[in-house]
């Protein structure tokens, strides 16, 4: 296409109504059109980014190729479009006062009182139009974080106001609203929604296609409503019902003609039907498994689930390769450090995966896990933190280096197996500073990684500080725990595994971040091989 078009996602009534998976379902129908669509998200919080944020409040932070520590949409994005995104694709209040200052203090606003309205908008407004300068999308796709009404997303619904109104029909604007049921009543209520379009209008915004998220299907009477009380015509209200898997709502997004709907509304003449044959085998496969699987996931975050949404929709994936369910039982580590009885924790799974994470809470739990795994022959995954503490348990109850741990965890431990990076010890801001994205891994041929990948070079993204000390390399090697892939240019390690165990592996980078519904990740696919067996 010549020109960008601009898609913005706002939404109403209440959070988590999944504005993450409609951008996302829309992103596939658009690329199954023929289209290169690109996803991004606005976030209304003052942190630059999410990398120091707790995953108690936002969940996971996810990481991009380019070493963006991102909110875990752009994950869902990735996921859903196999199509990478990068720091451009996400954008928080905080960066954007950030630049905004930063050319205040350089003098580049002359003088001038420096505004909401035009500065703090005109930045947000560039940061949208640079992923459409780049040429490279006939869609952008923009997200906006949290609910209008706050106050914090003004800035970004005044920037879509102006966008709207200087694009003409390159924008459309979909809101996302939530349709309540009243049991009591036996009906589904618009006001809620009603209310919302509203509080846009007030805002200069008239949306021109109201998703509506609802657990009842929508009733001619309902969609009439909020056609009439909304201003938009009525095949513009669009039912999104819930769903057994988010995967599924792009196949619900193509019957209720969301795309259709986008292109129409953006004078884009509809040529062909979306190509989503592949996307409806993985649907098929992931609806009817065959088999079923328990995994053990060992974290410290596992209360909320979405700490480890990278890793849990991995699982998905590589599952429905193998037609398998694969299911989660999620385990506090700190829990496991006073428990004896680990046999009975374990007894239903499968495979033990220790999580990545940072800090001593939990640690011992997931040495004991991991002490588990290793003695019983339970095939075992650890990530990041999850590899650290492998190293850790066979320092300690293989090598016999008692006290053996992280410096992460103990400062003035006398064997640090696991230890801080040479070019980390200078280091003192902790946003952005982590060995973060992608870096390249030489793999050992005659390994379960070889075996995973089939290739002897990968790629693969990173977030950590810590690293294994290959002062103590030979020892791990003699007595079996060996290296399996090695940065080329650092020597730092990037996976371990002991060869005499029937599947014991371990990454110092995060495979869960480059699974897609197109391209599985070969190692959560040969680990639930593994655990099938
Ligand atoms: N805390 C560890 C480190 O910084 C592991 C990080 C992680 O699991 N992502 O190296």
């Amino acid at each position: 296409m010549s020109e960008t078009r601009y898609i913005f996602v706002t939404g109403g009534v209440t959070s988590s109504l999944g504005k993450g998976i409609i951008s996302s379902s829309l992103a596939v129908l658009l690329k199954a059109r023929g289209y290169k669509v690109t996803i991004q998200k606005l976030d209304p919080y003052i942190n630059i980014d999410p990398g120091t944020l707790n995953p108690y409040e936002h969940g996971e932070c996810y990481v991009t190729e380019d070493g963006a520590e991102t909110d875990l949409d752009l994950g869902h994005y990735e996921r859903f479009t196999n199509v990478y995104t990068s720091q451009a694709n996400n954008v928080t209040t905080g960066r954007v006062y950030l630049s905004v200052i930063d050319k205040e203090r350089r003098g580049d606003y002359l003088g001038s009182t420096v505004q909401v309205i035009p500065h703090i908008t005109d930045e947000i407004k560039r940061r949208v139009e640079l992923l459409g300068n780049t040429g490279n999308y006939d869609f952008v796709i923009t997200e906006i974080g949290g609910t209008v009404g706050d106050i914090e997303s003004l800035p970004f619904i005044e920037s879509i106001r102006q966008l709207k109104w200087e694009l003409g029909n390159r924008a459309v604007v979909i809101h996302l609203t939530y349709i309540p049921y009243l049991a009591a009543a036996g009906e589904l209520k618009t006001k809620p929604t009603q209310h919302s379009v509203k509080a846009m209008l007030q805002q200069g915004v008239q949306p021109d296609i109201i998703v509506c998220r609802t657990e009842h299907p929508l009733t001619e009477n309902i969609r009439s409503k909020v056609s009439l009380f909304c201003n938009i015509s009525k095949d513009c209200v669009i039912e999104s019902i819930d769903a057994s898997t988010i995967y599924e709502v792009p196949l619900n997004m193509l019957k209720e003609k969301l795309d259709v709907q986008v292109l129409k509304k953006l004078n884009i003449e509809i040529t062909n039907e979306p190509e989503l044959n592949e996307w409806k085998t993985f649907v098929y496969k992931l609806k009817n498994p065959i088999q079923e699987i328990k995994i053990a996931l060992v974290g410290k975050y596992v209360e909320l689930h979405d700490a480890y949404k990278s890793i849990s929709e991995a699982f998905i994936h590589a599952g429905a390769t193998q037609q398998c369910k694969v299911k989660i039982k999620w385990i506090k580590a700190e829990n496991l450090e006073e428990n004896e009885n680990l046999r009975e924790i374990f007894s239903d799974v499968q495979g033990i995966l220790v999580a990545p994470g940072f800090g001593q809470r939990g640690i011992e739990g997931k040495i004991k896990a991991v002490q588990y795994a290793r003695e019983n022959n339970v095939p075992f995954f650890g990530i990041c933190l999850g590899m650290q503490c492998a190293v850790i348990e066979f320092a300690r109850n293989v090598l016999g280096l008692n006290g053996a741990n992280s410096v992460e965890m103990d400062n003035n431990t006398p064997y640090p197996v696991i230890d801080m990076m040479e070019e980390q010890k200078k280091i003192r801001n902790m946003g952005g500073t982590m060995r973060l994205g992608a870096y390249p891994c030489e793999v050992k041929p005659d390994t379960k990684l070889y075996s995973a990948y089939k290739t002897d070079k990968i790629s693969e993204r990173h977030r950590h500080r810590y690293e294994l000390n290959n002062e103590y390399l030979q020892q791990f090697i003699d007595k079996g725990m060996i290296p399996t892939g090695l940065n080329p240019e650092s020597n730092l390690v990037e996976a371990i595994e002991i060869p005499s165990h029937p599947y014991f592996v371990g990454v110092q980078f995060h495979p869960e971040y480059k699974s897609t519904v197109e391209n599985p990740h070969p190692l959560f696919i040969s680990f639930v091989k593994a655990a099938c067996k």
